[in-house]
C-alpha cells in the first residue's frame, strides 16, 4: 500500500462516529489544493461529501488534487478567494484554509498573506452567510506570537510584533479570527476556529523558498547536503503529523454542538531544532554536516500547545509520535 492510501485510511479510521455525518454534505474548501486542504478534500470526497475545492494555485499544487479530478463528487475551481465568487447550489460547510503559511514567504508575499486572511475571509464569510453554512477557519499558533506562557492555552492573548517580519501572517490571522467572531455576533453564523500548531507530512513542500523545517531537513539529509539550522538550534517546536491534524480539523468541522469553539490543534511533544536535526540524521543514516545560519528575526524561541481543550471537546488526541512521523516522511520522500 502506498503512503497516501495508508494515511487516508488512517484518517478515516480515526474519525470514528463523525464519519456518519459526512456523506452528502456540501463542503467548500478554500486553499483546497494546498498541503492541508488537499488531504481534507480527499477524505471528504472519499466519505461521500460533495466537495468544492477552491484554490488560486499560487502556493497550492494542482498535483495534490489531480487524483480527485475525475470523481463525480469533486469539483475544482481555480479562483482567488480575495475576489467575489457566487454559488447557486446550497452549501453546508465552508472551511477557509487559503493562505500562504511558510515563514520564507512572509517577506516575499506579505500583501497576499494579509489579503487572504482579511479580504479573503470576508468573501468566504459572505458565502457562508448567504448559504447559512457552518464556517471553520484555520488560524494558527502564530496568533500567540512569542508566547510567554508555555504550553500555550487558548486563553493566552498573544505577544505579537505588529511591525515585525512575521506581522503579515500573525496579525492577518488575528484579524481573520476577529472577522469570524464578528460574523457570529452580527449574523449568528455557526463558526469554529482551529489554531494549528506546526504540522508536517506528505505533500508539504521541501524545495526552494517554501520549505518548512521537517521536509527541508529530510531532503537535505537524504541528499547528504548540509542540514541548515537557523540560530543555535535551541528554539523548540512541537510537530503534529498530518493524519492527526486532519482528523482534528474534521472533528471540529463536523462536531454538532461546536458553535463558537476556538481550539488548539497540534502535538504537544516539544523538541529543539538541534535535536530534530540529529534525529533526522539518524533516521536517514545521513552523512550530512550540521550547518548553523543566522536566526531569522522574531523566530519564536519556544512553541508548544496546551491541547487539553481539544481532548475534552473533540475527543481527539494526536497518535503519531515524532519519530514515527519522520519515518513515514522518509518513506514518502523515497516514494516520490
Ligand atoms: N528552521 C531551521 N532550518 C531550516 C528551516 C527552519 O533551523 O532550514 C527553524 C526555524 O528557524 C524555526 C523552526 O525551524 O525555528 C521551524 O521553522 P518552520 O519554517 O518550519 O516554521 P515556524 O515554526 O517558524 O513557523
Amino acid at each position: 500500500m502506498n503512503v497516501n492510501r495508508r494515511e487516508i485510511e488512517e484518517i478515516i479510521r480515526n474519525l470514528g462516529d463523525i464519519r456518519k455525518g459526512i456523506e452528502g454534505k456540501r463542503v467548500l474548501v478554500t486553499g483546497g489544493a494546498g498541503f492541508l486542504g488537499s488531504w481534507i478534500c480527499e477524505v471528504l470526497a472519499e466519505q461521500g461529501a460533495k466537495v468544492l475545492c477552491l484554490d488560486n494555485l499560487v502556493s497550492g499544487l494542482k498535483t495534490n488534487i489531480d487524483p480527485l479530478m475525475d470523481k463525480a463528487n469533486f469539483t475544482f475551481i481555480q479562483h482567488d478567494i480575495t475576489q467575489p465568487i457566487f454559488f447557486d447550489e446550497p452549501l453546508d460547510i465552508i472551511m477557509h484554509l487559503a493562505s500562504r503559511a511558510s515563514p520564507f514567504e512572509f517577506d516575499k508575499f506579505p500583501i497576499q498573506i494579509l489579503k487572504a486572511n482579511t479580504l479573503g475571509i470576508w468573501v468566504a464569510l459572505g458565502i457562508a452567510k448567504k448559504h447559512n453554512a457552518r464556517f471553520l477557519y484555520t488560524s494558527t499558533s502564530e496568533v500567540y506570537g512569542d508566547a510567554t506562557e508555555i504550553p500555550t492555552s487558548e486563553e493566552y492573548r498573544g505577544n505579537v510584533n505588529q511591525i515585525g517580519p512575521r506581522s503579515c501572517y500573525d496579525e492577518a490571522k488575528r484579524c481573520g479570527e476577529s472577522f469570524v467572531i464578528a460574523y457570529k455576533m452580527e449574523h449568528g453564523l455557526d463558526v469554529r476556529i482551529a489554531r494549528i500548531f506546526n504540522t508536517y507530512g506528505p505533500r508539504m513542500r521541501a524545495e526552494g523558498v517554501y520549505g518548512r523545517v521537517i521536509p527541508r531537513f529530510i531532503e537535505q539529509a537524504l541528499s547528504n547536503k548540509p542540514i541548515t539550522i537557523f540560530g543555535d538550534g535551541s528554539q523548540t517546536r512541537s510537530f503534529c503529523y498530518v493524519t492527526d491534524q486532519i482528523g482534528g480539523l474534521l472533528k471540529l468541522a463536523f462536531l454538532e454542538d461546536g458553535n463558537g469553539t476556538v481550539v488548539n490543534i497540534g502535538n504537544d511533544e516539544e523538541i529543539t531544532i538541534l535535536e530534530l536535526a540529529k534525529v533526522v540524521k539518524e533516521l536517514t543514516k545521513s552523512k550530512s554536516e550540521i550547518e548553523f545560519h543566522p536566526l531569522p528575526k522574531d523566530d519564536p524561541p519556544r512553541r508548544r500547545p496546551d491541547i487539553t481543550k481539544a481532548k475534552e471537546i473533540l475527543g481527539w488526541v494526536p497518535k503519531v509520535s515524532l519519530r514515527e512521523g519522520l519515518r513515514r516522511m522518509r518513506e514518502w520522500f523515497r516514494e516520490k
